[in-house]
C-alpha cells in the first residue's frame, strides 16, 4: 500500500510503498478515505527537537482520518465491515489510574497515533477497536475527518459554560477557528479574535467573530477593555502558544474571569502571576486531548446537527502524494484546515 513515511533521521518524509500492517485478534483494518494534517505532522516532516526526542523512524505518520472498516480481528464486536470510522488518536491502555478515574486523555502509557503507532496518511490503518468512533452518516467526510481537532476545541471552550460570556480567543489555527465556532454556537454574547495572520481572521469572521485584533499591529489588551466596558473579558481561550499572546490574555481577563490553555509552548513561559492570576483570582484549565468519548459525542452533535459549520476553516484538499504542498500552505499559514483524499 502507498503511503507517507518518515523514514530518516532528518527533515522530511517520502511517499513509499509499505506492507499492510499486522492485526491482532482485537484490531481492526480501515481503508483510509480521507485524512487531515496536524501541526504534529508538520513538526515531524521538519523534524523539530520535539520530533528527535518524540519519533523513532520508520514510521507511517497521520492521526486523523475517516475510513471503512475492511477487515475484523476474531475477537472484535464493536464495528463490522462496511462500518465509517474514525479514531480517538490517544490509544489508551484502559487500566491505568487515569484511565480507570474518569481522565483516560491522560493515560499513563498512551500511545500516539501517527508517533507511536503507523498511522492515517496511507491507504490502510490497524486500530485496536476501543478506539474507534462510529460516524453519524450525516457528517460528510471531509467534516469526519476533522473531528479530533475539533474535540480539542470542544473541551477548550467548554471546560465551563460560555453562554452570553465575553469570549477572546488567541490564535485562529484551525482549532482556534474550530472553537470561534463553538463559543458562538453555545451562545457567547462577544468573540473577540487575535492573530497575526489576517488571512485566518478573515475565516474567524465566517466562524462568528464579532472582532478582530492583528496583535502586531493593535493593542490586543486595550480594544478588549474597550469592547467589555472596561470590565475585561470572561473568557480567554489560549490556542497560539505564544508567551506574548498569553500575556494579552492574562492583561484581557476580567477579575473572577477563566483562562483554558490548549497551545503549546516552545519553552517555559513568563507570566505575572501575583498580578494577573493569584490577585485576580481567575480560573485556569489546562486541556489536552478530548475526554474519551464524552467528547467525541458533543462533537458529533455539533457537526451533525448543523451547529458548527466548519466548511470556511477547511481551505484547501489535496491527493495524498501531494502532502507536501500542504505542509508548505500551513507553515506559511496561508490556509484552515488541510484534508488529504487517500
Ligand atoms: P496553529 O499553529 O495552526 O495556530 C496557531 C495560531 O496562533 C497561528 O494562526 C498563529 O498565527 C497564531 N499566533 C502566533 N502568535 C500569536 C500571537 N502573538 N497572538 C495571537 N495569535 C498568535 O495551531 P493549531 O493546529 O490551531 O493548534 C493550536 C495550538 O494547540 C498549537 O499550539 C498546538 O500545538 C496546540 N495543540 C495542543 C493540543 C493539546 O492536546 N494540548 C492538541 C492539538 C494542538
Ligand atoms: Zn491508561
Amino acid at each position: 500500500m502507498n503511503a507517507v513515511v518518515k523514514t530518516k533521521h532528518t527533515k522530511g518524509m517520502e511517499f513509499i510503498n509499505v506492507p499492510i500492517p499486522k492485526m491482532g485478534p482485537r484490531d481492526v483494518l480501515i481503508k483510509v478515505n480521507v485524512a487531515s494534517i496536524c501541526g504534529t505532522d508538520v513538526h515531524i516532516f521538519d523534524w523539530t527537537r520535539w520530533a528527535q526526542h518524540r519519533l523513532t523512524p520508520p514510521r507511517v505518520i497521520g492521526h486523523e482520518f475517516v475510513g471503512l472498516v475492511t477487515k475484523i480481528g476474531e475477537e472484535v464486536t464493536r464495528v463490522k465491515a462496511g462500518d465509517r470510522v474514525s479514531a480517538e488518536s490517544h490509544l489508551t491502555c484502559g487500566y491505568c489510574y487515569q484511565c480507570t478515574n474518569g481522565y483516560a486523555e491522560v493515560c499513563k502509557n498512551f500511545k500516539l497515533l501517527g508517533v507511536d503507532h503507523d498511522g492515517t496518511f496511507a491507504e490502510l490503518l490497524v486500530l485496536p477497536e476501543h478506539v474507534l468512533w462510529k460516524n453519524e452518516p450525516n457528517i460528510p467526510d471531509e467534516w469526519a475527518t476533522i473531528q479530533e481537532p475539533f474535540g480539542n476545541a470542544v473541551d477548550t471552550v467548554l471546560a465551563e459554560d460560555v453562554s452570553a460570556k465575553t469570549v477572546l480567543i488567541l490564535g485562529a489555527g484551525p482549532i482556534g477557528l474550530f472553537a470561534t465556532g463553538i463559543a458562538k454556537a453555545c451562545g457567547a454574547s462577544l468573540i473577540i479574535v487575535s492573530d497575526p495572520n489576517n488571512y485566518r481572521l478573515t475565516i474567524s469572521k465566517k466562524m462568528g467573530a464579532h472582532i478582530t485584533i492583528n496583535p502586531r499591529k493593535q493593542d490586543v489588551a486595550r480594544l478588549t477593555l474597550e469592547a467589555t466596558k472596561n470590565n475585561g473579558i470572561d473568557v480567554v481561550l489560549e490556542f497560539s502558544g505564544n508567551n506574548q499572546a498569553l500575556n494579552h490574555g492574562l492583561n484581557a481577563i476580567t477579575p473572577g474571569g477563566r483562562i483554558s490553555l490548549l497551545g503549546i509552548y516552545e519553552r517555559r513561559v513568563n507570566i505575572d502571576l501575583n498580578k494577573d492570576v493569584v490577585f485576580k483570582k481567575i480560573r485556569i484549565y489546562g486541556i489536552t486531548g478530548r475526554k474519551i468519548f464524552s467528547t467525541w459525542h458533543k462533537t458529533s452533535r455539533f457537526l451533525s446537527s448543523g451547529l458548527v459549520d466548519p466548511s470556511p476553516i477547511i481551505t484547501h484538499q489535496f491527493l495524498l502524494k501531494d502532502y507536501e504542498k500542504g505542509m508548505r500552505l500551513m507553515k506559511d499559514g496561508k490556509c484552515g484546515k488541510v484534508i488529504l483524499k487517500i
